[in-house]
């Protein structure tokens, strides 16, 4: 589970890599929900006060009427009881409705008229604050809130004074607020509804935005992919025609008698030396869809890479000695790798064709060691170098440094992809560093091959 997490947050930090117009897009919708949440919760708060003020006043004005309604009638207790049921019936938010006065026998507040009359005789408690307020201020109404068991009420008192003045009992209504607390829960429930389709249709954008952010790159990568064809079109043509003009040139020569002694000798060599770029040119077509289908067999074994390294030092020697260029190398006894050798060996071809096509002057250097535990290949030389800008594209399919001494070299731009795709098959990394004009060291690891390896 965590695992799963973990990837699909990678995923996530990879897609915003790739496309940091998605930052904005996610900033965009947080900020679009921020500000609705906000507003809903503001305007909930607010309407919860109105309707809060809204109760209270109505208490107040329906007490302020009924009070000199109740002096009226306080020697008609029937009637004024009916008056307070009527009332406490159109009213529903009103639970109780007392009047209540202090007993003489015990001075203490007692429920005087009610509009539920088994409430009459009843002690009243805890509202002595409420009360004395009323009874001091006989002209006002006044309110506290209350909560008993998560339910909000209203207690408001108000007094009931005859003509002259003499207080004759103190009207307490309790009104309970759920029926306001429903609207403002109902209010709650649309805005959270409403929120969640919101967040709903922002995902939705969010993921078409993601689809569309995910075909810009695409739309991108074909286009790099149809510029590389081009290329390797352009590249293809040039290296299929050279060696064939050469080839039918020279032979044409050497039909006629054109070419003799000597020259006929170079003109057979170049002949030879044409067919040998076009057979590579096929090799790494060829190796390139073996690889890319997943067709490239790899058999590994155990072998000395002394022997082999060796071997390919000398013909490499010879042919660097015909550009001027020396050879040198220093190759550790007894390190054996595991590997497919067809394939190593045509790793550590491409890199020494590299090196002495890529070198005009100086030396090549071919070094082999063990380091932290891994077998270590270096292929050193002194030639043209690259910029780091180069360096970051070198092993990319298709890929030729753009520079004059580059293009007067034949190659496709395959070789350093294959041979970082055969080493990673078998099991092996390639890195290079390089300084434009001073030369470039490609350095090969592998793991050491274990004792018992076959
Ligand atoms: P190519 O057929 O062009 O040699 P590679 O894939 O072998 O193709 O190399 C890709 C590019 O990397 C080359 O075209 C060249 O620009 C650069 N390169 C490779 N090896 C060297 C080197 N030893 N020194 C400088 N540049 C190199």
């Amino acid at each position: 589970m965590a695992q799963r997490i973990a990837t699909i947050l990678q995923r996530g930090l990879q897609k915003f890599r790739e496309s940091p117009q998605l930052l904005l897009t996610v900033f965009v919708a947080l900020a679009i929900i921020g500000s609705f949440v906000f507003v809903s919760l503001n305007f909930l708060g607010i309407a919860r006060d109105a309707q809060e003020q809204l109760v209270k006043v109505r208490i107040g004005s329906l007490q302020d009427a009924f009070a000199p309604l109740a002096a009226e009638l306080w020697q008609q207790p029937d009637v004024l009881r009916s008056y307070m049921r009527d009332l406490k019936a159109v009213n529903q938010t009103i639970v109780d409705f007392d009047i209540v006065g202090i007993e003489a026998s015990s001075s203490a507040w007692v429920v005087l008229r009610s509009s539920d009359q088994t409430r009459e005789g009843a002690r009243v408690f805890r509202e002595d604050l409420l009360l004395s307020l009323a009874r001091s201020d006989v002209r006002d109404s006044f309110t506290i809130g209350q909560n008993e068991n998560g339910i909000a009420y209203f207690l408001t008192a108000r007094a009931i004074v005859d003509r002259s003045g003499e207080l004759l009992g103190i009207i307490l209504t309790r009104q309970a607020l759920s029926a306001a607390d429903a609207v403002i829960s109902s209010n709650i429930r649309t805005a959270v509804t409403v929120l969640v389709v919101v967040l709903l249709l922002l995902l939705l954008l969010f993921f078409r935005h993601a689809r569309i952010i995910d075909y810009t790159i695409l739309y991108r990568k074909l286009r790099e992919v149809d510029t590389l064809k081009d290329e390797f079109v352009a590249m293809a043509s040039h290296e299929l025609r050279a060696p064939l003009t050469a080839i039918s040139g020279y032979a044409e020569m050497l039909r006629d008698g054109t070419l003799q002694g000597e020259a006929r000798t170079q003109g057979l060599e170049r002949i030879e030396l044409s067919a040998r770029q076009l057979n590579t040119l096929i090799s790494d077509i060829l190796d390139v869809s073996r690889i890319e289908q997943g067709r490239m067999k790899i058999e590994s074994k155990r072998f000395d890479t002394k022997t082999m390294l060796a071997e390919l030092c000398d013909i490499w020697e010879a042919r660097a000695k015909e550009k001027g260029i020396a050879l040198q190398r220093e190759l550790a006894d007894d390190l054996s790798i595991e590997a497919d050798p067809d394939r190593f060996r045509q790793v550590v071809i491409n890199l020494l064709s590299n090196a002495v096509k890529y070198t005009g002057s100086g030396t090549i250097t071919v070094r082999t060691a063990m380091q932290d535990g891994r077998f270590v290949l270096r292929v050193s030389d002194t030639g043209i170098g690259m910029t780091e800008e180069e360096r970051e594209k070198l092993f990319g399919k298709f890929y030729r440094a753009g520079g004059a001494d580059v293009r007067k070299e034949s190659g496709t731009g395959l070789g350093l992809w294959i041979t970082k795709e055969l080493l990673e098959r078998m099991g092996g990394r390639i890195s290079v560093e390089s300084i434009k004009g001073v030369g470039s060291h490609f350095i090969v690891l592998f793991p050491l091959a274990t004792a018992s390896g076959t």
